[in-house]
């Protein structure tokens, strides 16, 4: 133990399953591959099952050690009405007033790694002199346009979505405006604000990790590095390391009597449903989708949830606790007609097991980047359905520059993608040329990424040059 402790490391992951689990995954190789002795600072929030049963697993490798942050009394300070991003601004923020004691307490690590939305690390890091580096949970396209927004910010007037012209990245594919993420759409509200604050001091980082990898990315990868507007603004070493996926996770009950079913069907025969730990659909739209699935005659699992029209976010404050009854809110008889065809499940799967499966031959996903890389690590095509945050970004990227992925298109004046739609591009994935060109493209990266992560792998190399570097350091006095 004396051993470990004297290369130990903290990793300050912001709340969400989207942020948890690359970051646990960077915490596990970090233990298993070298030998460092990881503090995982669990900023707790409202009660979520999923997150605990990945957060206590017992197959979590001893060194590796979670710690809950003491919770913070947010009562006062949010409320329902409050957008996605800011409730958890403020959540992380009163959360990290203890982090330099618990820093203290620990045995000062050797380096802090961060995400994105805890960059109150770097203000306790330069006073306990601790490296900071940053894990930025998103893609590198999106990691470029990050580093681009301060100069956008400065130089635009008005609204970035009321602009003319698509967004152009330095040295990466141009950004169209219906794409931008959410919490840039309107710089006047509170959200912007703390979204704006954190991501405008990526550059103070000692190095930011990505979770991508070379043959991904190479666009936006070669930009970071050689496009002088990177070096101008002071980009600190970036370091791909992905994909960094959940590997072994728990099964319930449920997911194993569908992984029974899975048995059972052709190889590649089955869609795959999910919209993230989050995502919901509105009554309209989730009728309208049930209709077109059913229409296509394709065979799925899908992963269903109670409709909310508010947001398309519903889920992310309750991950997995939403159980319910479908057949409560899916169109009458749905269950009954599509036995034997599709399973439904209500608000959870262990996903990364279904994606697995070789008779999963579709996802129709919300892009969330975990979700995307996922799914491309198993070689498995996709159907883009964003939803929030800059899944829509991920979503055209994957569609043209990848080629994995196809979007559906939603009708002129329509405010839903109408079932026709949806029976078209679930036939168009399952069954058609098209679908099985995104199959073999996807298959091609699912082979770069193991070789990527395999020994001497372009995303191995990175997090073993930077392990030597901690190892390297003196003890922190
Ligand atoms: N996930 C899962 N089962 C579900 C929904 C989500 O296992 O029913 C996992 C998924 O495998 C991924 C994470 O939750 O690892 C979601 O991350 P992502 O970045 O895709 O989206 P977010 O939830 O952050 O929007």
């Amino acid at each position: 133990l004396a051993e470990s402790y004297e290369h130990h490391v903290a990793v300050l992951p912001s709340p969400g399953m989207g942020h948890i689990v690359p970051l646990l995954e960077l915490s596990k190789r970090l233990v298993v591959h070298h030998g460092f002795h990881v503090s995982f600072l669990n900023i707790t929030t409202e009660a979520s099952p999923a997150q605990t049963d990945l957060l206590h697993s017992p197959s979590l490798p001893l060194g590796l050690h979670v710690i809950d942050l003491p919770p913070a009394d947010v009562s006062s300070l949010v409320n329902e009405e409050m957008l996605v991003l800011h409730r958890l601004g403020v959540i992380v923020e009163e959360s990290l007033r203890c982090l330099k004691s618990v820093l203290i307490q620990l045995g000062k690590p050797k380096a802090l790694i961060i995400d994105l939305f805890c960059t109150q690390g770097f203000d306790v890091g330069k006073q306990l002199s601790i490296p900071v580096y940053t894990f930025f949970t998103p893609s590198a396209a999106f990691c470029a346009f990050t580093l681009y927004h301060p100069t956008m910010d400065r130089e635009v007037e008005g609204e970035f979505i009321d602009l003319l012209e698509p967004v152009q990245v330095p040295g990466c594919f141009p950004v169209r405006t219906e794409d931008l993420l959410d919490q840039i759409r309107n710089r006047k509200n509170d959200e912007y604000r703390y979204y704006f604050g954190h991501v405008r001091r990526l550059c103070e980082a000692a190095g930011i990790f990505l979770n991508s990898w070379e043959d991904l990315e190479p666009v936006p990868l070669k930009a970071i590095r050689e496009n002088p507007f990177y070096q101008k603004i002071s980009t600190p070493p970036v370091y791909p390391m992905g994909p960094l996926i959940k590997e072994h996770e728990p099964l319930t009950k449920i997911d194993v009597e569908c992984l029974a079913w899975l048995d059972e069907q052709p190889p590649d025969s089955v869609l795959f449903i999910v919209l993230g730990s989050g995502g919901t659909l509105s009554s309209q739209q989730l009728t309208e989708f049930a209709w077109g699935l059913e229409l296509s005659q394709q065979r799925f699992i899908w992963v269903v949830r109670k409709p909310t029209d508010a947001t398309a976010s519903g889920t992310f404050f309750n991950v997995g606790g939403d159980v319910n009854d479908p057949r409560a809110y899916l169109p009458e008889g749905f269950v009954e007609r599509t036995r034997g065809v599709g399973l439904v499940v209500p608000s959870w799967a262990s996903q990364v097991a279904f994606l697995r499966h070789p008779s999963t031959g579709g996802f129709l996903s919300h892009c969330g980047w975990n979700s995307s890389l996922e799914s491309i690590t198993y070689g498995v095509p996709m159907i883009a359905w964003p939803l929030y945050a800059e899944q829509r970004m991920n979503a055209t990227m994957l569609a043209e520059e990848v080629g994995v992925a196809v979007k559906p298109v939603k009708g002129n004046g329509k405010t839903v993608i109408d079932r026709e739609e949806i029976e078209r591009v679930v036939r168009l994935l399952m069954e058609g040329e098209q679908g099985k060109a995104m199959r073999s493209k996807a298959k091609k990266l699912q082979e770069s990424a193991t070789n990527a992560l395999n020994t001497g792998g372009s995303s191995c190399d990175p997090l073993s040059r930077v392990a030597k570097q901690w190892k390297d350091l003196p003890a922190p006095m």
